[in-house]
């Protein structure tokens, strides 16, 4: 299987992609890998573009950075503030729900662990995974829809969930790449190997097994 030669290909073009410069992964580091701040955007960031992500967090974190502080908001000034954020209604519950556990059951702390971070709102596999590969420095792969996607069209994997790819890309890609995967991944099918490819810029084109390559791009 030609994954290494893959991800090097995608890591050298990463840099030359306008969407390398918010992803989850610096957006962790910008905030020097604090975990509560690390968890809030990671909530926020399902289903929404990084770079949107990054700029309304920075703005959130102006006003509330810790469990306290966005405690201390109403959903009215947080709804105000995460309007950009897909689902920002649900999330801004999510939030707040988070910082009051995080307050009362773990005094302030954040689990470390995935089988308490999922019993957080909001949080589920991948969001857990993000945290731990990114603040933890676990050997996690966080799987997403571009993940997802990705992995089946490149035949790393035949799977219908990612749940499912979670599993068997555990089997395939060498665990020093486990952590990266997602960043590199996730940055490509933003740019390039989306729902509709385009297959015609793609820079691992003669690598792709792909049967339904979209050429009119
Ligand atoms: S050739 Fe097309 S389907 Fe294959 S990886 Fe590139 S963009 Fe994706």
């Amino acid at each position: 299987m030609n994954v290494e030669e893959i991800l090097d290909i995608l890591k050298r073009e990463f840099e030359k992609w306008p969407e390398n410069k918010a992803t989850i992964k610096k957006m962790i580091k910008v905030h020097n890998n604090e975990p509560f701040k690390s968890l809030i955007m990671a909530v926020l960031s399902t289903q929404t573009k990084d770079s949107i992500t990054s700029e309304i967090s920075k703005k959130l974190f102006e006003i509330a950075d810790s469990p306290q502080r966005i405690l201390a908001l109403t959903d009215q000034e947080l709804e105000k503030l995460l309007k950009p954020i897909s689902f920002y209604k649900r999330k801004v519950k999510y939030i707040k729900e988070i910082s009051k556990i995080i307050i009362e059951k773990y005094k302030g702390d954040i689990p470390n662990n995935y089988e308490e971070l999922i019993k957080l709102p909001g949080v589920g596999r991948k969001v857990a995974n993000v945290l731990l590969s990114n603040v933890y420095k676990d050997d996690v792969i966080a799987v997403d829809t571009h993940v997802h996607r990705i992995s089946n069209r490149l035949g790393w994997v035949k799977t219908k969930n990612p749940l499912q790819t979670e599993k068997e890309l555990y089997k395939v890609i060498p665990k020093h790449l486990w952590r990266d995967i997602n960043l590199y991944l996730v940055a490509f099918g933003q740019v390039i190997c989306s729902y509709k490819p385009k297959c015609s810029i793609c820079p691992i084109y003669q690598l792709c097994p792909y049967p339904n390559k979209n050429l009119s791009f």
